[in-house]
């Protein structure tokens, strides 16, 4: 049976005919500062600056701020999509008459014309804030890249629970008991907070949700595999939370690997070496991630992970004016020999830092240098089980659990999102229940 794959959308992007685009931002007589990319960085930048004092242009290539910390829900049923992300220009219209936002990509930097490509048009920039994020890493793995599954945007956590529920349908119409094998095994690549938040999340789905549902399918046919290079989960965190978390897993019947590396994947087998494999139309790639570089930037500027080397004022060295932020950044330092962790909190901390900095510059003070406030790591694994590292306190269990949920409502942007989140998780809890499972992607029949 071929791979079940998307369609694209049928839906014309009619204005990619429209050759003659520019951004079409006001001339001002204020040092015009473009802000790449809407994320936890870019945001927390706006937040922080002088809008009095300057013109700033947003520019993204989605028009929503994505809370990636809860696309697993959204992948799992748990949350609609909205409710996780947030209309740019909905932010953007608290700010001022003096920000603006264009939905485009960047493409180039040309840092001595002082000048942004975009995929709509150029723009002229005094100053640059690149907060652009990061993306998906395959290692150079052509085929994973393929035939897997990503979790790092929207539509991608939104093809997951489309895969994951076609799936199961078309294993109840299969009488091909090899077919039914793949269509079942879903395979989750990583023991990261993402592979084991989304290994949680399934294994809950099957023994709460899919048991009920699909009374007429042989449940217990169903696996869920989570595969993972290293000798324990959550190898960024302490060895308790390790081990907390390799319990949970297994008690809610996640068939845990350890110390097993992914060599390839063809569609229908997932190869881990030794001529071992493990049949599954379902591979979900949370292995990695690595920093985004624009055409512009000098190969000398590009640290390990494909990141933008920056001193500690997250100023790429050598290019004036051009400051970059969040998972963009490899700040490197003693204590940080790869730069910092590609999290939520760097990206806020340093989204900051340059916005007061710039403040400060503009009012002829020294910027300050950047000290990240390591707030602390945390993952849920289930209901009423999540793991967090602090500096001086380790939670495991209800506690965690309940400070999970309240840290990643306070971040979330917007209070409607918050109000949404929080009442859907409240229903989901008292009903055993990830409610959103209808297929809304196309698919090949
Ligand atoms: C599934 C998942 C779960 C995670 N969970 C956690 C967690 O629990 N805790 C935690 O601390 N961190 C978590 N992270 C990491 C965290 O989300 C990132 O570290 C954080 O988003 C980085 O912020 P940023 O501002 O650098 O980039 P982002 O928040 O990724 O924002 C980048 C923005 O740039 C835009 N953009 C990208 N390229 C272009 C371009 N060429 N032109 C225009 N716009 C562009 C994007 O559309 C996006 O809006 C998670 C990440 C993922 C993927």
């Amino acid at each position: 049976m071929p791979r079940l794959s998307f369609q694209p959308l049928e839906v014309i992007m009619k204005f990619d005919n429209f050759v003659n685009m520019s951004l079409n931002i006001p001339q001002t007589e204020k040092e015009r500062i473009v802000v790449v990319g809407g994320g936890f960085g870019g945001l927390n930048f706006l937040k922080k600056i002088n809008r009095k004092k300057f013109q700033i242009v947003l520019i993204d290539k989605n028009n929503y701020h994505n809370f990636q910390p809860l696309l697993y829900q959204v992948s799992m049923g748990g949350l609609e999509p909205d409710s996780i992300a947030y209309p740019l220009r909905k932010y953007v219209k608290g700010l001022g008459k003096e920000v603006f936002f264009r939905l485009c990509e960047l493409q180039e930097i040309k840092p001595k014309e002082k000048k942004v490509i975009t995929s709509r048009g150029e723009l002229e920039y005094e100053h640059l804030v690149m907060a652009a994020g990061s993306q998906t890493n395959f290692f150079g793995n052509e085929a994973i890249k393929n035939y897997g599954l990503e979790l790092k945007s929207v539509p991608n956590a939104l093809d997951i629970r489309s895969i994951v529920l076609q799936n199961l349908e078309m294993a109840l119409m299969t009488d091909d008991k090899e077919e039914r094998k793949k269509l079942l095994n879903f395979v989750i690549v990583g023991g990261g907070p993402t592979g084991v938040e989304l290994a949680g999340a399934l294994s809950e789905l099957k023994k709460f949700v899919f048991r009920k549902e699909y009374h007429d399918l042989d449940i217990s046919e169903m696996n869920i595999y989570l595969l993972e290079g290293m000798d324990r989960l959550l190898g960024s965190m302490s060895e308790k939370a390790s081990q907390k978390t390799y319990q949970y897993l297994e008690k809610l019947g996640t068939r845990i690997f350890l110390n097993t590396m992914v060599e390839d994947y063809d569609g229908e087998k997932v190869h881990t070496g030794d001529d071992n494999f493990i049949a599954s139309f379902n591979l979900i790639w949370t292995a990695g991630v690595k920093g985004w570089v624009p055409k512009g930037i000098p190969d000398n500027l590009i640290a390990k992970g494909n990141r933008i080397k920056v001193n500690k004022y997250c100023q790429a060295e050598g290019i004036d004016n051009l400051f970059v932020i969040g998972d963009a950044a490899a700040m490197i330092s003693k204590e940080s020999t790869n730069g910092h962790p590609m999290l939520a909190q760097v990206a806020i901390q340093m989204g900051k830092q340059v916005a007061q900095n710039l403040n400060r510059i503009k009012k002829g003070k020294e910027p300050e240098a950047f000290h990240y406030n390591d707030k602390g790591v945390m993952a849920t694994i289930g209901r009423k089980k999540a793991v967090a590292d602090f500096k001086t306190l380790k939670l495991q269990g209800f506690l965690a659990w309940i400070v999970w949920l309240f840290v990643h409502l306070m971040f979330l942007v917007g209070y409607q999102n918050k109000l949404v989140v929080m009442l859907n998780w409240f229903i989901g809890y008292v009903n055993y229940d990830s409610p959103l499972r209808l297929i809304i992607r196309p698919f090949k029949k």
